[in-house]
């Protein structure tokens, strides 16, 4: 059989690697350039390659196509495609062909990385041998093509859910909804929500599916739709016969008459929506039945991941924080909630639609300065200009922490938490938050 593969990032590479593998003729195209470390992979596989073209006939030429996930439905090449009848997939519907396993999937707006590694470190703990990926990390194609562990772990984005037709993971987790990416879906908050339903679309009776019952968006789906697994809510407001909740400042997850609890103190990660991934990760390794004591000594003992509210380093009594992975205003919320003291605030980058409104009383209760650190701050300035005293501009991460550092008294925190993308003075969001944490070892 022959499979056109387009694009070569990490889904891109993960397919080659397995349809290679699995005696499928391999043509991979990237209109971009592909990276060194991808060349050398397609070399040693020694599959047909080109980047900076899409060369058709050859594509046209498949049986299947394989679309990464950064190419939209709408481009005019995967119509063309879909009307002469050629089958174009995901990776991840791909990769899922070629293996038994059994996957816990997770997506939502936030929360998934730090849900899949909470889960990942669950697994380990219990003995149990798991390959974690999907969006982050290596592709979910790559591991199947490699190895065949008890488990695997994938974080899902909606894009990768976009292009499934028979995935179906055992254990799917939706950690919430909010508005995002809506330019690739008409702009319609519907369509977004339609997609990471999908993780449901193939799930049967021994499945299960865990959500969070505080999102209206994800409640009011369900109210409307029926899904054929077993449905697992997690909250903070409500109690169940069958979900996690909170009750007397204790996680309680039950199911099906049995009950794991943890005083909510003793989690390694702190804050409201750290505890509902808590829940989240928690059900998994009860379905899982990982001893309790071991699910609890996990959750006491994870590290955390990298700028997700990370914490860098305590100068002079001073906190500094690393939230760099919030790119939007949801993020940014729980990150301000989590807040124990006053905090100096640096925020801002490319703004992707902001409306800051939701933040206005947490900024008004806990933030006693704010550093705006991007190209265009007059929204921030505008939003936040009648309830903070003290607002400073910059266009360097070094000039900001110096910043924050005169500004913070003892006992406060400084929060990198921008609310937007990176893209106006940083590589990537990753980029930024190293180079905070640079700037605040220098201090
Ligand atoms: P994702 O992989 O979905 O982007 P991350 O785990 O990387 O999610 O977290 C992204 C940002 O969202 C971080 O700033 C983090 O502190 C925040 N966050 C983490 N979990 C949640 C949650 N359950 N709800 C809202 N925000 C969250």
């Amino acid at each position: 059989k022959k499979i056109a593969i387009l694009g070569g990032g990490e889904s891109g590479i993960g397919t080659a690697i397995l349809a290679k593998k699995k005696g499928y003729t391999v043509f991979l195209s990237d209109k971009g350039k592909i990276k060194e470390k991808y060349r050398e992979v397609l070399r040693n596989i020694k599959v047909e390659w080109e980047d900076e073209r899409h060369t058709e006939a050859k594509i046209f030429d498949a049986e299947i196509v394989m679309k990464s996930p950064g190419i939209p439905d709408s481009a005019p090449m995967i119509k063309r495609l879909r009307e002469e009848g050629i089958q174009v997939v995901s990776e991840i519907e791909f990769a899922s062909w070629f293996s038994e396993v059994p996957v816990v999937g997770i997506t939502g707006s936030n929360g998934k990385t730090t849900v899949t590694n909470l889960v990942q470190h669950l697994l380990k703990k219990g003995g149990i041998k798991s390959g974690m990926g999907g969006n982050i990390g290596n592709s979910y194609a790559k591991m199947v093509a490699d190895d065949e562990p008890d488990w695997f772990v994938l974080e899902l984005s909606s894009f990768q859910l976009d292009g499934i037709e028979s995935f179906r993971p055992h254990i799917g987790i939706l950690t919430n909804i909010t508005p995002d990416h809506l330019d690739r879906y008409d702009y319609k908050l519907e369509n977004y929500i339609d997609s990471k339903f999908r993780i449901t679309k193939n799930q049967t009776e021994g499945d299960y599916f865990i959500y969070d019952a505080d999102d209206k968006n994800i409640t009011d789906w369900l109210d409307k739709h029926s899904i054929r697994s077993q449905k697992l809510p997690f909250s903070l407001e409500r109690k169940f016969e069958n979900g996690a909740y909170i009750e007397n400042e204790q996680i309680v997850v039950k199911i099906n008459n049995t009950q794991f609890t943890m005083p909510t103190s003793e989690l390694a990660l702190q804050g409201k929506h750290n505890a509902k991934n808590a829940m989240a990760a928690a059900t998994v390794a009860q379905l899982l039945r990982i001893r309790k004591q071991t699910i609890r000594e996990s959750m006491a003992d994870f590290d955390g991941v990298e700028h997700r509210l990370e914490k860098v380093l305590k100068i002079n009594n001073v906190l500094y924080i690393n939230d760099s992975k919030a790119t939007n205003v949801n993020a940014t919320f729980y990150a301000l909630e989590s807040m124990e003291s006053e905090t100096v605030w640096i925020i801002g980058g490319v703004d992707k639609g902001n409306i800051y409104d939701d933040l206005l009383p947490l900024v008004n209760e806990k933030v006693k300065a704010i550093i705006c650190l991007g190209v265009d701050n007059d929204k921030i300035k505008r939003s936040f200009g009648n309830i903070v005293e003290t607002m400073l501009e910059t266009t360097s991460m070094d000039e900001a922490v110096k910043m924050a550092y005169r500004l913070a008294d003892k006992g406060d925190n400084v929060l990198l938490s921008p609310a937007c993308a990176s893209f106006d003075l940083f590589e990537n969001y990753e980029d930024r938050g190293r180079q905070f944490k640079d700037a605040v070892r220098n201090l």
